[in-house]
């Protein structure tokens, strides 16, 4: 009886891998085939362990910076269009239903089914702070971040809900922060809430 056993365990050589490689050169894949394949991607499914195995081959490539796809390069205009597109409206996920409330969930850590609360910003609220009145702030400021002291223009910074809440808008609820420490506040909620009271 033969027992195939196929390539696990085993590598191929580098001499392989390039006779490989140009077989597959000029090779033409159909578009159904295309799709074909992209299903099939997406239903697959991984162990645990090979998801854990997975992350930490990710976490050491990505450690040293040069190992990232895109080190040293730049998008063409052209291309950062096109990536502009791909995003606009529906089709930018953090701008779904289900995608914001699941981000929702992770920032203030609180598990998807038991979370109540959802200030639903992007669709409700929708800018509710006008822009003359965040430029009023802006300006009592001194146009400094409350947190690193950083001084910059009105588009450089953002003003901050201390309570999360947007429709509060009252002068004590709200402070100037630069994009950096801004973004810093989204995590880690309940010590962010007591840093600004
Ligand atoms: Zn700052």
């Amino acid at each position: 009886m033969i027992i195939i056993r196929g390539m696990t365990g085993k590598h191929h050589s580098e001499e392989t891998k390039m006779k490989m490689q140009l077989s597959h050169k000029g090779q033409y894949v159909s578009n159904k085939t295309k799709k074909k394949i992209s299903v099939r991607l997406k239903n697959r499914q991984f162990s645990k362990k090979t998801i854990e195995k997975m992350s930490i081959s990710a976490i050491k490539r990505f450690a040293n910076k040069q190992n990232h796809p895109m080190f040293g390069k730049h998008h063409s205009n052209k291309t950062k269009i096109k990536l502009h597109i791909a995003k606009l409206g529906n089709k930018n996920p953090m701008k779904r239903y289900d995608v914001r409330k699941k981000v929702s969930a992770t920032q203030q850590g609180i598990p998807l089914d038991k979370l109540k609360s959802f200030s639903n910003y992007h669709f409700v609220h929708k800018r509710k702070l006008k822009y003359a009145e965040k430029n009023k702030i802006k300006m009592q400021s001194k146009y400094t971040c409350k947190l690193c002291g950083f001084i910059g223009q009105t588009f450089s910074l953002d003003v901050h809900h201390i309570d999360y809440n947007p429709q509060n808008n009252k002068l004590d609820n709200l402070v100037v922060l630069c994009k950096k420490c801004h973004a810093k506040t989204n995590v880690d909620r309940k010590y962010w809430r007591n840093v600004f009271k």
